[in-house]
């Protein structure tokens, strides 16, 4: 006999979708559970927030818009403006929720510039504290030092700082001065940290901390001009970033912050620990399974099983991700939603048998259906079967399992995420008065 629990709202998916979705409906008074086994996209990400963007650089809603225009099928534009215009509530609920990272908006509703690891510079709307360094607002005698580590494998300061001096303003002089900085740091004598991630665990023990500030120190009196900012890569600790970066200031008499993070993320995987603080703080119960099997009764889901527990809903929202979240796969030679078994489509054909292959494109410029395939919903986000009739009364989709936007080339991935999973919590709650 299995355990069995009742519960209003059962969010499957922990990344950022199902926790907006979590918190939304509990804040709404509903009894929620969240199935969020480790992973998913949201912890690789760089824990910035794409919400829109645009070649005129206007106002992220004003991009909303634009691609709600252009696109029919995204899920923008599926929502309505009814939908959009609770863009700013959904974000603010984020920064509730993942409290812990201390998520970052302009009051002006443009995105930040930024610059990335790799030396280019993104706009975004939201970015985590740590990595806040608005370039746009840089003054014209800011000295960016991009700083280098000895011990740290695969970053060379050097090359950041040309490619960045070169994405400021190609074939001209920068804004502001950029320069590298090499720092003397390692482990130990003659050994590396072979990612961010090794060393953002290092740098976890202040005492690290104090001998890197040491060696920052000594590397900015030995190169002859003084910075303003120091840019470093993402590996400023996974526990207490701003923590460090107080103490790097502190010394060095700079502002202080990491370049966007390539995979794997450790501002991803802060992002997620914080999710996951946030939803135990507003009291969520989450379970770290996965679903095992369904009961679906009259057009309702009237039990999920997962971890050993039978969970009785009255509503469900599904937010399991795309590929790498795990809530498409194409294991079993069939693309799948692998919950529910729902189709996936792309824009209004059904590609479930489709040979994968058939739905990459030529170059990385065109389309790439198999990034915008996913699931096709109403507007109240409720998936349809391959009949376009809803799957289950009660069932609500939120996140990267949705269909009709290609995540990275669209720039709204976790936009969307926050957007749908307001809403897909909202609507979960509402359906239980209707
Ligand atoms: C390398 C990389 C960098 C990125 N950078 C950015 C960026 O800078 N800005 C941006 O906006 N977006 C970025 N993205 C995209 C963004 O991360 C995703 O679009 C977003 O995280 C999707 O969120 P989600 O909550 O919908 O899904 P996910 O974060 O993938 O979460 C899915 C959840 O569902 C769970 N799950 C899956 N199957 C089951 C099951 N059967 N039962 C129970 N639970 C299940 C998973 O364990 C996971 O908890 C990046 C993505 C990658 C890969």
């Amino acid at each position: 006999m299995h355990e069995t629990i009742p519960v209003d709202v059962l969010v499957i998916g922990g990344g950022v979708a199902g926790a907006v979705a979590a918190a939304r409906a509990s804040a709404l008074g509903s009894k929620v559970v969240v199935l969020a086994p480790a992973g998913g996209a949201s912890a690789l990400s760089s824990g910035a927030i794409d919400v829109a963007d645009s070649l005129a650089a206007e106002p992220w809603a004003n991009a909303m818009q634009d691609i709600a225009r252009e696109n029919p099928w995204h899920p923008y534009a599926r929502v309505g403006e009814a939908g959009r215009v609770h863009m700013r509530a959904a974000l603010s609920l984020l920064q509730d929720v993942a409290k812990g990272v201390s998520l970052c908006m302009r009051e002006d509703g443009h995105n930040h510039l930024l610059a990335t690891q790799f030396g280019t510079v993104k706009r975004c709307a939201m970015v985590q504290k740590s990595a806040l360094l608005d370039l746009g607002e840089l003054w014209s005698d800011a000295v960016v030092g991009v700083v280098g580590v000895s011990g740290l494998l695969g970053f060379s300061a050097k090359s950041v700082a040309q490619m960045l001096r070169f994405s400021l303003a190609p074939g001209e002089e920068a804004p502001f001065h950029v320069m590298p900085l090499e720092v003397d740091f390692a482990p130990s004598p003659g050994s590396l940290w072979r990612s961010p991630l090794e060393a953002s665990a290092a740098l976890d023990d202040p005492l690290v901390v104090q001998s890197f500030a040491k060696s920052l120190s000594e590397a900015i009196t030995a190169c002859g001009r003084s910075p303003t900012h120091l840019l470093l890569p993402a590996f400023l600790s996974r526990q207490n970033a701003m923590g460090v970066i107080g103490i790097l200031e502190q010394e060095t008499g700079c502002i202080v912050r990491e370049l966007l993070a390539t995979p794997h993320s450790v501002p991803g995987l802060r992002l997620a620990s914080a999710l996951q603080a946030g939803l135990k703080a507003l009291g969520i119960e989450t379970c770290s399974a996965k679903v095992e099997s369904f009961e679906l009764e009259a057009h309702k889901i009237v039990g999920v099983k997962a971890g050993g527990i039978f969970y009785i809903p009255k509503t469900v929202v599904l937010a399991t991700g795309k590929y790498l979240g795990g809530g498409i796969s194409n294991h079993t030679g069939q693309l799948r939603e692998q919950v529910f078994g729902l189709p996936i489509w792309e824009k209004d054909r059904v590609v479930t048998e489709a040979f994968v292959g058939d739905l990459t494109a030529g170059g990385p410029a065109e389309a790439q259906p198999l990034f915008s395939a996913g699931l096709v919903y109403d507007e109240q986000l409720r998936p349809y079967n391959a009949y376009k009739e809803l799957f289950a009364l009660n069932l609500f989709a939120a996140g990267a399992v949705l269909g009709g936007f290609e995540p990275a080339k669209d720039a709204t991935a976790l936009g969307v995420s926050v957007l749908t999973g307001y809403l897909a919590g909202g609507y979960a709650k509402r359906s239980l008065q209707g």
